[in-house]
């Protein structure tokens, strides 16, 4: 996710997290894009894609959200929820081989014996719903260590 108002902490400053689809973050954030995910997503979805810098995004609608959110009474929807973009899929973490938001020893976490740091946007209205976290850093390890090999 790119865009106004991240606000990334450690993520051992949170207890835990669960998206409650209210789509704030996709109507808040503009979504950068691979080569791969705007070529698939133009072809397949006829996706609007904006080109900026050599970088690729999703050209949100006149009022700012993504051409692919849609909403059946309060609950956000994705209408391409199983090919949605690997930032889609990692948003509200962050994680990184270098802590890139600071405090350090907050944000590590050490794994199969590698060191990762990983942040959360407590932008998003799901953190602090659970008492999960060190389960789903975990789980969102595996899925950056899988996207960000893919695309
Ligand atoms: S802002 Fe957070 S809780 Fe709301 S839809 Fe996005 S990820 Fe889920
Ligand atoms: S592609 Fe889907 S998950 Fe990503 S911002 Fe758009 S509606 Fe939200």
């Amino acid at each position: 996710m790119h865009g106004r108002g991240h606000h990334y902490v450690p993520w051992k400053d949170i207890s835990g997290w669960k998206c409650i689809r209210c789509g704030q973050c996709c109507r808040e954030y503009i979504v950068s894009l691979s080569y791969y995910e705007a070529l698939i997503l133009a072809l397949k979805h006829n996706a609007p894609i904006i080109k900026m810098k050599n970088k690729y995004y999703l050209m949100p609608r006149a009022d700012g959200s993504c051409p692919f959110l849609t909403k059946i009474g309060s609950v956000a929807y994705c209408r391409i929820y199983y090919e949605r973009p690997t930032v889609c899929k990692l948003y509200p973490f962050y994680v990184s081989n270098r802590p890139v938001y600071g405090k350090a020893s907050r944000a590590e976490i050490i794994k199969d014996g590698e060191t990762y740091y990983v942040y959360v946007d407590k932008v998003c209205r799901g953190v602090n719903r659970s008492k999960n976290i060190e389960e789903v850093v975990r789980y969102y390890i595996e899925l950056w260590k899988r996207y960000t090999k893919t695309t």
